[in-house]
């Protein structure tokens, strides 16, 4: 359950994000539209810095990834390849009684905020702690006129007759209404408590939901003038599949060598049963998601000579020949973490949550989740996945075209392999196939049958120097990692001015590098000429360098707060000084730093020199 107080921060950060230009609801004048959200001017320079800076660490400053830019809309065949078409959906219920939709394994966490769930709380707690359950019919009379405001349709509200004569009879031998909390509120949900119910009430009316179905959370269109059948086509639901299906032209045109990756930032659509938290959960939102494509771990031990070991730390360093999946995924994992420190999150403020093998995709070898410490709950912000071949295979499959990759030092190097080496290499990988078969629910002879056949055909292409690439791929949610920014970067000040008046004052401690004004310039007075005329200077030699902002209107304290709750890290001041009222100060300014509201008189000529570090 989320404390009042980090409800009451979440409050204000998304006040402040519009007060301030940082994000609005879409379409707001026509009543907004729900899991929708725009950036002003301030969030689309600070998502422009973000999502950059991922590209120059990703792309950029690698020689081993590379770019690319695919269509939102792509062959629908491409969705049945991945299983979404099959298998992208989340569990959904209706409530019988208000009719709104909600996403079944979410139901109990959006209840739990509200004062009548935590009401019943309190009076199971209360009535159980003595055996029998201590009960009576005007108690559940008085819990009834509790909820019913809010949670007009529980139906221990709706049919209290009904509902109070089975929990007092049920309560007389401690019976399965009372058997724990969370069966007391499904029994008070519902007026045929069966023990098995598994649902909670309705969050918005304290209804009776239905049972969960899939629904599937793509977004459906048709392309071309005729909607039929024949031309339904999907908005993507993530940008990776892209790189799946041009792995190939990528390989061939861009003159890269296993291990490699290729990057892709853009926009995904997701249709969220329950879209919430502000933009953490978006029906349209961006990724950034990188597809690292590696040898499998067979062809590098005929290589290298064998495979490094994830457990000596060797990920922390630079990759070598030797690095198996493991160690690239560890790598990976680490890698991310470094690009958030380098942004100003720290490592503390991150949860690294390694999937249980019962919890894996049965082709997944092992998920990191990098959950955040968001002020409603730790959360996703990013999936670091191992994906083995699952997805180059499976557009092989379905397109019929060869994703594999040819290696002739592969093949040379296997010529000369010791067979004892082969034969252990043979082992293992038919066992781990079978595991993941017998995980696919293919019964033990079968799966031992499949994978001894499936073995044997990819040891015989790998001899001859064929293999389809293993992929790591971490892939982040831009609106997520903003809304990491904002929530770590608020800050509220309180000072005291001399007459003892108190002000609270919001400032946004984002770091230079991702801020989305990084200086702002102010001359300390607007009517004298000279002042504005050198400011104007200033803010002209920084400007082709950085986003300046200029401002000389009202009390130079004004000036700085409105940047503070911008979160502009920098402010440069023009004084007389700077005109050369003191000639030993000419052409000097004052340098203001926003955390700790430091000035420092410089040159104006030193002015870049001392910022740019700092901002890149
Ligand atoms: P969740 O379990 O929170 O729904 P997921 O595991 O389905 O997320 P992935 O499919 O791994 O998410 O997508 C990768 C990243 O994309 C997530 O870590 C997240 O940052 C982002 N993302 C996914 N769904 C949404 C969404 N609806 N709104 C905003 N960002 C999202």
């Amino acid at each position: 359950m989320s404390d009042p107080k980090s409800t009451e921060l979440m409050e204000k950060i998304v006040s402040l994000s519009k007060r301030r230009g940082f994000i609005y609801p879409s379409s707001e004048v026509y009543g907004g539209i729900n899991g929708f959200w725009d950036y002003g001017p301030l969030g689309a320079e600070l998502k422009r810095n973000v999502k950059d800076l991922w590209w120059r660490s990703m792309v950029h400053y690698r020689d081993d990834v590379v770019g690319l830019e695919a269509t939102i809309i792509m062959h629908p065949l491409i969705w049945k390849a991945s299983g979404h078409l099959d298998t992208f959906s989340d569990p959904m219920s209706t409530c019988r009684q208000c009719k709104k939709l909600v996403r079944s394994d979410q139901a109990r966490e959006m209840v739990e905020d509200a004062d009548w769930f935590q009401e019943l709380q309190r009076f199971y707690q209360q009535a159980t702690q003595s055996s029998p359950v201590a009960v009576s019919a005007e108690s559940l009379e008085k819990l009834a006129q509790a909820t019913r405001k809010h949670a007009p349709s529980l139906a221990l509200v709706r049919a209290r007759e009904a509902v109070t004569a089975r929990l007092l009879a049920s309560a007389a031998n401690n019976g399965p209404d009372w058997a724990d909390e969370n069966q007391f509120i499904r029994s008070v949900s519902t007026e045929n408590a069966a023990a098995g119910l598994t649902h909670f009430p309705c969050p918005h009316c304290g209804g009776e939901l239905t049972e969960p179905r899939p629904f599937n959370l793509m977004f459906k269109t048709h392309y071309g003038p005729v909607e039929s059948d024949d031309n339904v086509c999907y908005l993507r639901p993530e940008t990776a599949q892209a790189i799946f299906v041009q792995f190939k032209n990528v390989f061939e045109t861009s003159r890269q060598k296993l291990p490699f990756g290729i990057a892709q930032v853009g926009k995904a659509f997701r249709n969220e049963v329950t879209p919430r938290n502000f933009t953490f959960r978006s029906r349209e939102f961006e990724q950034m998601e990188l597809e690292f494509f590696i040898k499998p771990d067979e062809a590098v031990a005929a290589l290298a000579g064998g495979v490094a070991s994830a457990s000596d730390g060797a990920w922390q360093g630079t990759p070598q020949p030797d690095w198996g999946w493991e160690v690239w995924h560890k790598y990976w994992v680490e890698q991310r973490v470094r690009f958030y420190e380098s942004i100003g999150l720290a490592r503390e403020d991150f949860v690294e949550y390694w999937q249980k093998p019962d919890e894996l995709a049965h082709y997944a070898r092992a998920t990191v989740d990098i959950l955040f410490r968001f002020p409603f709950g730790v959360q996703e912000l990013e999936g670091i996945a191992a994906r083995g071949d699952f997805d180059l295979t499976q557009h092989q499959k379905f397109s019929g075209k060869s994703t594999e990759v040819f290696d002739e030092e592969l093949r040379s190097a296997w010529a000369i392999l010791d067979e004892p080496t082969r034969t252990a290499l043979r082992a293992r990988h038919e066992s781990s196939l079978k595991e993941s078969l017998l995980k696919k629910g293919i019964a033990g002879d079968e799966a031992t049958a499949q994978a001894a056949a499936a073995s044997q055909a990819y040891f015989e292409k790998l001899a001859k120097g064929h293999y389809v690439p293993h992929v790591i791929e971490p892939s982040a949610g831009v609106d997520r990692l903003i809304l990491a920014l904002l929530c770590k970067a608020y800050r509220e000040v309180v000072s005291t001015d001399e007459k003892g008046k108190t002000e609270t004052r919001v400032v946004l401690q984002f770091h230079p590098r991702i801020a989305p004004i990084k200086v702002g310039v102010f001359p300390l007075l607007k009517n004298k000429p000279e002042l504005v005329a050198k400011a104007l200077a200033v803010r002209d030699l920084l400007r082709p360098h950085m986003t300046v902002f200029y401002d000389e209107s009202g009390a130079i304290g004004r000036r700085y707060a409105r940047q503070d709750e911008a979160g502009t890290p920098f402010g440069v001041t023009i004084d007389f000084d700077t005109l050369g009222e003191k000639p030993e100060l000419a052409d000097t300014v004052t340098l203001r730093h926003r955390d700790d509201g430091r000035q420092e008189r410089l040159p104006i000529a030193e002015l870049l020199p001392r910022l740019l570090p700092l901002i890149r």
